[in-house]
């Protein structure tokens, strides 16, 4: 958290802005940062074991923190062919699901953002993690980013990558 739909909106409103400039942001490379954005919160499968009785939640909790978020990835990243390209994308995703999240106002200890080395939890606690308006901001920044690279393309032809 903050929820998926924020991960997700950022992940795509970065790779989009970045894409005005850098055609590696093409909408497939954007894809893999949109998914990578939503890979620590797999951990949220831990609740659906919960409620078939499977109580997992120490196992799958190391999916949220970097150490296995990267893991993940670098798995994933073998499922395709150009995997350099593959992991480095699915990474971007990751740090910017650590980076809002480290904004958020933690009820536990934060984020270990150098487990296994080190039990010190970040958080910068400016964010509540129940604040709806969040998601409405980052879908309307979403928004107003796509509608502006339409505008560009449609009177600017050529002055950013589409
Ligand atoms: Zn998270």
């Amino acid at each position: 958290m903050p929820d998926w739909v924020v991960h997700i909106a950022v992940a795509w409103t970065l790779c989009r802005v970045l894409r005005f400039r850098y055609s590696q942001f093409n909408p497939a490379n954007t894809a893999l940062v949109m998914v990578g954005s939503v890979f620590p919160d797999a951990v949220k499968i831990s609740i659906l074991l919960d409620l078939l009785g499977f109580d997992w939640w120490d196992y799958i909790h190391v999916v949220h923190l970097p150490l296995g978020a990267f893991l993940m990835a670098g798995i994933a990243a073998l499922l395709f062919e150009e995997k350099k390209t593959a992991l480095a994308f699915l990474s971007a995703g990751i740090l910017t699901h650590f980076a809002l999240d480290l904004l958020l106002i933690q009820l536990d200890n934060g984020i270990y953002l150098f487990y296994p080395f080190s039990w010190m939890g970040f958080s910068l606690n400016i964010v509540p993690n129940d604040d709806y308006h969040i998601t409405i901001v980052a879908l309307l920044v979403a928004l107003f980013v796509y509608l502006l690279s339409r505008w560009i393309k449609k009177n600017y032809p050529g002055l950013i990558n589409d």
